[in-house]
């Protein structure tokens, strides 16, 4: 129909996985009319995929954990780029935001005097992650969802009706964010079913898209994993940061072809996998890299020992960040040391007894039983590296999430800065809870600040239907082809290790993709219709490949999710730098260099003078001895 649905509300959340609907319980819970926009199934995001768990300083299974623990691990993890503020209030209140869930009806694996239990994981120097097997994500989305339904039951008693407060629209895809002069003013999007067009007139809106894992051919992220809200915030006049750090995650299934790329759990390692390459070395002890030469175990003896005897031995290499390990096992495939199917071996087998297996990772021994034939509980798995996340995203205010355009919010995947340039395993899960949180009472707060409501320009709905309708009116480029050569060339050029010369190149075929995406024409009707729906993603996936190559072209600099073969090593004067990407109107991408603020005090003398010097520059360390005297 040309007329399109319309709805009123105080805050849109876009994206119903943990931080959207965290974003939307507390923007509900302080009294906004809220709606919940996804575009899949409700319930069916990447939280609901986590396996591991959520990181928190509880100190359940060693005391000795606290928040300032967690602080320093997540600092070294992103190699001190991270926006300090927002890994201070994550570090902060992650344990609040657990035991919340467990309030709202969440059952965490216990520890044998029946606290939440806490499992060991990459970069965390205590057991932190608040796990329910290799299950968490289910049980955090089950939850959030059950106390979504609670809060509606609550309006139904006050209101006589469920929805007056809170209400869910499922597969229903926002294609752009409205606004009245510079404030939003609303979402538009459609039904993927009916091909319909709905308008969300709303004067706030919390992106909570998750990643951008399809612009490459081998990810663990599922089909709407496009880069939707960096797309939206960007066309919006937002601004995007760390664009260049992506994190490829150590070991995704290398075969068969067709799940190439699925995750498999860092948990196979917190539990005492080990990896090898194709000669059996454990090859992992060759790669730990300087900045972490005394927190690791140089032998075989003291890494198995560290399982059983924390206190008096060092973690194995395998446990190294995931940017660390990543490399390695990139590095021993090039060098012809890889396993059959082109991956290296992980083996729990030797480690733990069948039983234990199928109890700590069930999902695991399920997934290689049913896919690949492989008894994890007998045999070893092949693993590669798999894209898996984005560490860039919206640059928010750490405190409520607030993007630069008013009105705009952002939380979970889709914003940028705490993560740095790597993000530790399990740092996500609390990330979404404690930013979802802060994004909603950001958006709340916002909203009652409001003198007036923005208001929808009608030309501005009408040029968002013609846009979404373009591809449909076409005969041109198929969608599928122009996918996969954007995927290809993300993957081969814009992957794990970069050099100019390839990033460059890339660059030149995202361009081209850019004018293609223009002429791409779908077949069929609104009814139902994939290919019109790559369609109008890809329009998003070009505009953030685009800033993932732009910024790794300039960051001259090796740290993290971004490795140029070209210029190895960490540049001091570059961990102060923040790539900030715009667009005037998304023909193209400009970049700007930003300087991070000096880190607080209190917060820059928790860390050892030997470390800090291995990460700032002279300048910062003269500032140091400044604060620490
Ligand atoms: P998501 O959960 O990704 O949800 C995004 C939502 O946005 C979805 O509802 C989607 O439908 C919606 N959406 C997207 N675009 C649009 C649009 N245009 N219109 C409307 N809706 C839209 N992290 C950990 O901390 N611990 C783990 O153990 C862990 N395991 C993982 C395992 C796997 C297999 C994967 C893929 C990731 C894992 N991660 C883990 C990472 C973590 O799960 C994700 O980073 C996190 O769940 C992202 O949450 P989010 O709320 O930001 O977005």
């Amino acid at each position: 129909s040309l007329n399109t649905e319309r709805h009123e509300y105080d805050v849109v959340v876009i994206g119903a996985g943990g931080a959207g609907l965290r974003a939307a319980i507390e923007a509900r819970q302080q009294g906004k009319k809220t709606a919940i926009v996804c575009k899949s199934l409700f319930g069916k995001a990447h939280t609901v995929m986590a396996e591991g768990g959520a990181a928190a300083a509880m100190g359940n299974v060693n005391p000795d954990d606290n928040w300032m623990v967690h602080f320093r691990d997540t600092m070294r993890g992103g190699k001190f780029l991270n926006n300090w503020r927002m890994a201070e209030l994550h570090a902060k209140e992650a344990p609040d935001r657990v035991w919340e869930l467990e309030a709202w009806g969440a059952l965490f694996d216990r520890t044998k005097d029946g606290k939440i239990s806490q499992r060991n994981f990459g970069g965390h120097e205590y057991p932190r992650l608040a796990h329910v097997g290799d299950r968490t994500g289910l049980e955090m989305i089950r939850t959030l969802q059950q106390r979504v339904v609670a809060l509606q039951q609550e309006d139904y008693e006050t209101h006589g009706d469920y929805e007056a407060y809170i209400k869910v629209f499922a597969e229903c895809t926002i294609t752009r964010l409205l606004k009245d002069g510079d404030k939003i003013s609303g979402a538009f999007g459609y039904w993927r079913e009916s091909g319909n067009f709905v308008l969300f007139d709303a004067p706030a809106v919390v992106l909570a898209t998750g990643g951008i894992g399809k612009s490459y051919v081998v990810t663990s992220n599922s089909w709407e994993y496009t880069g939707d809200g960096h797309a939206l915030a960007l066309l919006a006049g937002a601004k995007l940061i760390n664009m260049e750090f992506i994190q490829f995650h150590p070991t995704g299934m290398v075969w068969p072809p067709s799940v190439r790329g699925i995750l498999v759990t860092e948990s196979v390692r917190g539990d005492g996998g080990v990896l090898r390459n194709s000669e059996g070395k454990r090859f992992m002890f060759d790669y730990i890299p300087e900045v972490f030469k005394d927190k690791y175990a140089t032998t075989e003896e003291e890494g198995d020992r560290w399982y059983t005897d924390q206190a008096n031995n060092r973690r194995p290499p395998e446990l190294l960040p995931r940017d660390e390990v990543a490399r390695a096992i990139n590095a021993e495939v090039k060098a012809g040391r890889g396993s059959p199917q082109g991956g290296v071996f992980l083996d729990v087998s030797t480690r733990l007894p069948a039983e234990e297996i199928k109890k700590r990772l069930p999902s695991m021994h399920h997934q290689f039983k049913e896919l690949a034939d492989v008894d994890i509980t007998a045999e070893p798995m092949q693993v590669g590296p798999t894209c898996h996340y984005i560490m860039g995203g919206v640059e928010v205010d750490a405190d409520s999430g607030a993007a630069a355009v008013p009105g705009l919010f952002a939380a979970g995947e889709v914003s940028g800065g705490m993560h740095g340039s790597n993000r530790l395993g399990g740092n996500s899960l609390s990330d979404l809870l404690v930013f979802g949180r802060r994004a909603g009472a950001g958006a709340a707060a916002y909203v009652d600040g409001l003198a007036a409501r923005p208001k929808v320009a009608q030309e501005l709905v009408d040029e968002a239907r013609e846009e979404a309708l373009a591809p449909l009116g076409r005969t041109g480029e198929n969608p599928y082809e122009v996918h996969h050569e954007l995927q290809r060339t993300m993957n081969d050029l814009v992957g794990i290790i970069r050099k100019a010369g390839e990033v460059s190149e890339a660059l030149g075929v995202v361009e081209k993709l850019r004018e293609r995406v223009q002429l791409i024409g779908a077949a069929g009707s609104r009814i139902y219709n994939p290919g019109w729906h790559l369609a109008i993603d890809l329009r998003n996936m070009v505009l953030v490949s685009e800033c993932v190559a732009r910024a790794a072209l300039l960051r001259e600099e090796s740290r993290g999710g971004h490795t140029r073969d070209d210029f190895p090593g960490m540049n001091p004067d570059w961990r102060r730098k923040l790539l900030a990407c715009s667009t005037e109107d998304g023909s193209a991408v400009q970049v700007e260099e930003k300087v991070q603020p000096s880190m607080r005090g209190d917060l820059i003398t928790l860390f050892d003078r030997d470390e800090l010097n291995k990460y700032l520059t002279d300048e910062e360390m003269t500032e140091f001895d400044g604060i620490s005297k």
